[in-house]
């Protein structure tokens, strides 16, 4: 399909008014690819062909608007670190409607309704990272929005220093947020609360619409996709660094990437965000976290949902949902098919050995994915490899129980434990590289994302880990 075909529906728009605001987007001067994503362009069915369009810049700019489009930025709140915003919504995203199921929308297209004293505008540090993270997380099988491509610009937006702005196409399955609920409960706007949560049952459950029962078993999807997605995160080693809960998916997706990062070496610790000063959105804290706002989601639908019900699904997320998750993600990291009690020892105790052993989070599972029972090629990744000679003590013996050949646990583990996943120092050499007009690192990064378990000799230096003075680096959400 080329732009001409493209066919958009708006159902979102059939919600009341108060759920949006039509608005304009404000286009960016000069503006120029920056990249194209062919692969998020087939879920719309778009061709190729389209990158060479120049309405693709168009429509990314918000200077071409296709059929059956309509711009207008969605409405919601959110507990920002704890504190209740009462009204945030799309401060700087300008949606157009959906294809496929999928709903696009521009990021940094201008100020709308909902910019507060911001100026709606995204910088080309962030805008690339969203775009390359999204699709590196939709390839390592994590639930995530996508991105079809990047502009950026001449226009200037103040920042810590001046910045270009850039605008990303984004894509999901559903932009509604916990926050969005949030909103039409704080106000006691209840038939909206309601009308919410059928449109969402409609949007993102649609196997619930004829239940008798559909909304309390709305929620305790909403809470089983929720463990099932911090799971991966923890799995692969992913802080998100702003979990607000105008950040969290009803649809269980990762959404709103900001200053997350791929940890470097393990740090159960480690906070992403710089101004997140009291760690509160730290990686081992995201699963305390999300059970935390699933209560602030729980509470926005006790009028339409019975609290003690909710609050008996809330326990179940701590008590096995969440944890079990987890340990089933580990397990198959370490290659264990068969699922054993003590699995759940050898992997706390993983955890702590990890932390102790100062080693690179993706290269020990990597490398682990080739244990033959030779311990170097473990140590060698490790600052203090004796924590490690215990814990593979264990894990020998526990390997010893499975059934599997050692070569074909081995072949599961290297298409469980990536090879290359996108570290902070790695896009920060692509947005450098970009802000002087080459995108080449943009392209590769891409590539390498689509591809993180296999071996790509040419990019080899992207699975060493990473260099001393590029680990655990922090930023801040405001680019
Ligand atoms: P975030 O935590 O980055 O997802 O953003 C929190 C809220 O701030 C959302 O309502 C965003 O739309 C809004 N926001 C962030 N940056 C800007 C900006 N530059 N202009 C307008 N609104 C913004
Ligand atoms: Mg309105
Ligand atoms: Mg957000």
């Amino acid at each position: 399909m080329t732009l001409d075909n493209l066919n958009f529906e708006t159902p979102y728009l059939s919600l009341d008014s108060e759920f949006y605001d039509l608005t304009e987007p404000t286009p960016l001067d000069d503006p120029y690819l920056i990249s194209f994503n062919p692969k998020a362009a087939t879920l719309i069915d778009l061709d190729d062909s389209v990158k060479d369009d120049p309405r693709f810049i168009a429509l990314l700019n918000g200077t071409f608007i296709p059929k059956g489009a309509r711009t207008f930025s969605m409405c919601y709140a959110g507990h920002q670190f704890g504190n209740y915003a009462p009204r945030l919504g799309d401060g700087r995203a300008i949606n157009l409607g959906s294809i496929n199921g999928w709903h696009l929308q521009t990021k940094g297209s201008g100020e709308t309704l909902y910019s507060r004293s911001s100026d709606g505008r995204a910088a080309i540090p962030s805008s690339i990272r969203e775009y390359l993270m999204s699709e590196a997380m939709h390839h390592l099988g994590i639930p995530t929005t996508r991105a079809l491509g990047i502009i950026g610009s001449q226009t200037k937006i103040l920042r810590n220093q001046i910045e270009r702005g850039a605008i990303v196409m984004r894509m999901s399955p559903s932009w509604v947020r916990f926050g969005t609920f949030e909103y039409f409960y704080y106000f006691k706007e209840y038939d909206k609360l309601k009308a919410l949560a059928e449109y969402v049952i409609t949007e993102s459950y649609p196997h619930l619409q004829e239940d008798e029962d559909r909304y309390y078993k709305f929620f305790c999807e909403v809470v089983e996709r929720t463990a099932k997605l911090i799971a991966q995160w923890q799995g692969i080693g992913f802080n998100h660094g702003v979990m607000n809960t105008d950040n969290m998916s009803i649809a269980g997706l990762t959404i709103d990437y900001g200053p997350y990062a791929m940890l470097d070496d393990f740090d159960y610790g480690f906070v992403c965000n710089k101004t997140d000063k009291a760690g509160r959105y730290s990686y081992g804290d995201q699963p305390n976290v999300s059970y935390w706002n699933l209560t602030m989601l729980s509470k926005a639908l006790t009028p339409i949902i019975d609290q003690n019900r909710m609050q008996k699904k809330l326990d179940d997320f701590g008590n096995f949902l969440y944890p079990d998750a987890y340990i089933d993600v580990m397990r198959e990291k370490l290659g264990l098919a068969l699922k054993l009690d003590e699995d759940v020892e050898l992997i706390t105790d993983l955890v702590g050995t990890l932390q102790d052993a100062y080693v690179d989070y993706t290269l020990f599972f990597r490398t682990l994915s080739r244990y033959d029972g030779d311990r170097m090629p473990i140590f060698e990744l490790a600052m203090n490899p004796i924590p490690l000679d215990s814990w593979l003590t264990l894990y020998d013996a526990r390997l010893a129980k499975e059934t599997r050949s050692q070569n074909e646990r081995q072949q599961a583990m290297l298409k469980t434990n990536p090879k290359y996943v996108l570290k902070n120092y790695m896009l920060q050499e692509a947005i450098e590289l970009a802000q002087k007009g080459d995108f080449s690192m943009v392209e590769t990064l891409l590539y390498i994302a689509a591809h993180p378990y296999d071996e790509l000799p040419e990019f080899e230096r992207f699975a060493e880990e990473t260099p001393e003075a590029h680990k655990n680096i922090c930023l801040s959400c405001s680019s």
